[in-house]
């Protein structure tokens, strides 16, 4: 038989991905602001096949005397993933990619928290990946500013997370876990929405010079979106 490539067949787009989405679409979002009675802040996220959970508790008196600070609060994060939330079954407890991403996220929080107004306290702030789709260190940042408003921490701004990277030689916005394993790169990116400030910049594999500023003008540009349904989700709980 012979071979026939119709027009159709010939017709390539190099701007759709693999789940259709165009170089520079966000996945489908949902953030809510205060699903959980017993924590002092809380928020649940959807974004793709990402769920995550975050509770905030504080600001309360450090017990522990190393952990005092005189003159401010200090604020720690776990990151954690439920045994289920991946394909095959994680084993519990925390591991080095975790304690890795506890750290970064506390310091991508760290600059929008007004800390000063409470000294010798402690803000303790947990990231429970219930199910997860690539993406849930930026996830779970921007769930957590929620949780931390909610929680009526004073904060200069909200924090917000995206990460772009390169898949098929295209530089493309929020990676999904199959572009993760399959893309050439990663960048993380955290802001703060208002004056743009980066608390948060990794970079994971090869990108030249060019890519890599197309890849972060990407992530700020999906951080700027992803904000708005922070700023939502805060006025549905709490009216305007
Ligand atoms: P991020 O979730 O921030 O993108 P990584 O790049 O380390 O962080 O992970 C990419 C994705 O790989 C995760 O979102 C998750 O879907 C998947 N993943 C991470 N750790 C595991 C694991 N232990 N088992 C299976 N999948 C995992």
């Amino acid at each position: 038989m012979i071979g026939i490539i119709t027009q159709d067949q010939l017709k390539t787009s190099p701007t759709l991905r693999e789940d259709g989405r165009a170089f520079d679409e966000l996945r489908p979002l949902k953030i809510e602001a205060g699903i959980l009675e017993r924590a002092d802040g809380s928020s649940y996220l959807e974004f793709g096949g990402n769920k995550i959970l975050v509770a905030v508790y504080g600001p309360r008196e450090a017990q522990i005397r190393k952990l005092q600070r005189p003159d401010r609060a200090v604020i720690r994060c776990r990151y954690n993933m439920a045994p289920f939330s991946v394909e095959e079954r994680k084993r519990p407890g925390p591991d080095r990619r975790s304690v890795e991403i506890s750290k970064i996220t506390a310091e991508a929080l760290r600059p929008a928290l007004i800390l000063e107004r409470f000294p010798r306290s402690v803000i303790d702030v947990f990231i429970e990946v219930l199910e997860a789709e690539g993406g849930t260190r930026c996830a779970g940042i921007t769930a957590a500013s929620v949780a931390l408003a909610d929680a009526g921490i004073p904060m200069r701004d909200m924090v917000v997370a995206c990460a772009a990277g390169k898949v098929n030689d295209q530089v493309v916005l929020d990676l999904s876990e199959e572009e993760d394993k399959a893309g050439q790169a990663d960048v993380p990116v955290a802001i703060l929405p208002r004056t743009r400030e980066i608390t948060l910049l990794q970079s994971d594999g090869n990108l030249s010079e060019d890519e890599f500023e197309r890849a972060l003008d990407l992530a700020v540009d999906g951080c700027l979106r992803i904000h708005e349904v922070q700023k939502e989700a805060l006025r549905k709980r709490y009216g305007e």
